[in-house]
């Protein structure tokens, strides 16, 4: 038994020893100079970053918003836009709604650290990737688990600022030193956010649309990061090359169902996430694809546009449509049916409550009320509104119009209803019964006015959805075709991909 020990016990020590030896010393300190803290991290990056030691900040997020990677190893990144103007709006946005990323880079290319680099932040959400490992082929989803995530601050509508994709960049190469990531594994969260079925428009459409059209892919693939054609295809060449369609939406064949397997194998999703029943559709495993160019892969070829094409073709091709691109025109007719309703309003209440069913002094409290509220819901008030909105609709900000503008001033046109009915019912030479008088008569204007609002947000949807299927999609058709550039850039990347993993 001792002798046993005692054998095992050298055995340890020779293999310590051994280890040691046969160990690298660097690589010993290298994985002791990392842990799970998100200073060590920080420190990190201001070692390795050292041109932009300044305009690196530490911020953590909640660490109820992210959690542990369960054994998965960081092997991929994926970059998205904030669609939030700005890096504090963003702060504020995933924090409060509970969802997380590791880094955000402002317009002015710093960068701010949020989750701890080997933690799990959740940005990815429902996601999708074909991808190679060690001669093992895997279809992963949940990509949070295997992903850093990189936000930049971005609307979704203006360029990505110089100094921004330069910090986007050495972000980059940094991550793929320090984790081993290859440079296939660099993806936009458009192309591995899957499409889904949206039973509002009654269509497919992707997920995702970030980073959006002019994110500088070209720049990345320069620098070795992502697989990206770049400059290896001429402008002229790739507008020639473009107009030869080779398939489109609705044609059926053998080549189009070979088409949807190389896209799976380069590592796109296929089949929509959930079908029109809402089941979960996965594995792809290139199984139970049509051979007809149905109306979801043309979004995968939009998937694949967006991404690949040469950054002279891309900048051509038109955004996600939102239903805020929409300039809700109408919005003005229902504030002047809403303001009717309430000067009628005001009125039955005026002579219901005039002395003496008032005293004097409790009557202009009441007519002093009654003018504030209309002041809210007055044509000059929608005037107001249709005014900034129009502004908005002008610049890169109009995804602001829903929750910065439209739904504000709905909301307070009901706060300030509800405190008006308290201010009236409150007034003290008020009779009980003509305090439910009152009452039942705002009560009744709040329906009719919740129900005007609610018809403008319907003919405001039905709008979107009628421009949806007669202007977008038809004007899709260079995004949504498979084309000779199309295919002669899919060949490149193949080739790229293939090379990069056999080394
Ligand atoms: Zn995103």
């Amino acid at each position: 038994m001792k002798l046993i020990v005692k054998k095992c016990l050298s055995i340890l020590f020779v293999s310590a020893l051994l280890l040691l030896v046969i160990i690298p010393a660097p690589l010993i300190s290298e994985q002791q100079s990392y842990s799970n803290s998100i200073e060590d991290d920080f420190q990190d990056l201001k070692r390795n970053l050292p041109s932009l030691r300044n305009m690196l900040f530490l911020d953590p997020a909640p660490s109820s918003n992210y959690d542990d990677r369960e054994g998965k190893k960081v092997s991929m990144v994926i970059v998205h836009h904030t669609e939030s103007p700005t890096l504090k709006s963003t702060k504020c946005a995933l924090n409060s709604t509970g969802i997380s990323v590791q880094l955000i880079v402002d317009r002015d290319g710093s960068i701010t650290l949020m989750v701890p680099l080997e933690k799990r932040a959740w940005h990815a959400g429902i996601s999708y990737a074909k991808v190679q490992t060690d001669n093992v082929v895997e279809e992963l989803q949940k990509l949070n688990d295997y992903s850093i995530g990189i936000e930049i601050v971005n609307t979704g509508l203006e360029p990505f600022p110089e100094e921004q994709m330069q910090s986007v960049k050495d972000l980059i190469l940094y991550l793929m030193k320090r984790f081993k990531i290859r440079k296939d594994m660099i993806f936009s969260h458009a192309e591995v956010g899957t499409i889904v079925y949206n039973s509002a428009i009654e269509g497919y459409t992707i997920r995702k649309p970030d980073p959006h059209k002019l994110f500088d892919w070209e720049l990345l693939e320069k620098n070795g990061i992502g697989l990206h054609i770049g400059d290896k295809i001429g402008l002229q060449d790739a507008e020639q090359k473009i107009g030869e369609v080779l398939y489109k939406v609705g044609d059926k064949n053998k080549s189009i169902l070979k088409l949807k397997k190389r896209l799976n194998n380069f590592f796109y999703k296929i089949l929509p996430w959930h079908d029109k029943e809402g089941n979960v559709i996965f594995p792809d495993n290139n199984v139970g694809y049509s051979d007809e160019f149905d109306e979801n892969f043309v979004w995968v070829v939009n998937q694949f546009s967006m991404r690949h094409l040469p950054k002279g073709i891309r900048k051509g091709l038109l955004l996600k449509l939102e239903r805020e691109d929409i300039l809700p025109e109408l919005l003005g007719e229902y504030g002047s049916c809403a303001f009717n309703k309430f000067t009628s309003l005001s009125d039955r209440i005026k002579t219901s409550l005039q002395p003496p069913f008032l005293n004097e002094e409790d009557y202009k409290c009441l007519l002093s009320s009654l003018v504030q509220y209309g002041n809210n819901i007055s044509s000059d008030a929608f005037a107001t509104l249709m005014y900034k909105i129009k502004l908005y609709y002008d610049s890169y900000l109009r995804y602001n119009i829903s929750s910065s503008l439209y739904m504000p001033f709905k909301l307070n046109a009901f706060a300030k209803l509800d405190a008006l009915k308290n201010e009236v019912l409150f007034l003290k030479s008020m009779s009980s019964e003509k305090a439910t008088e009152v009452s039942s008569l705002i009560n009744e204007f709040r329906s009719e006015v919740l129900s005007d609002f609610e018809n403008f947000e319907k003919q405001w949807f039905q709008e979107f959805k009628d421009t949806w299927k007669q202007k977008f999609i038809p004007n899709m058709e260079k995004q949504m075709s498979w084309t000779a550039l199309h295919e002669t850039i899919l060949e490149y990347l193949e080739k790229a991909k293939e090379e990069v993993v056999r080394n």
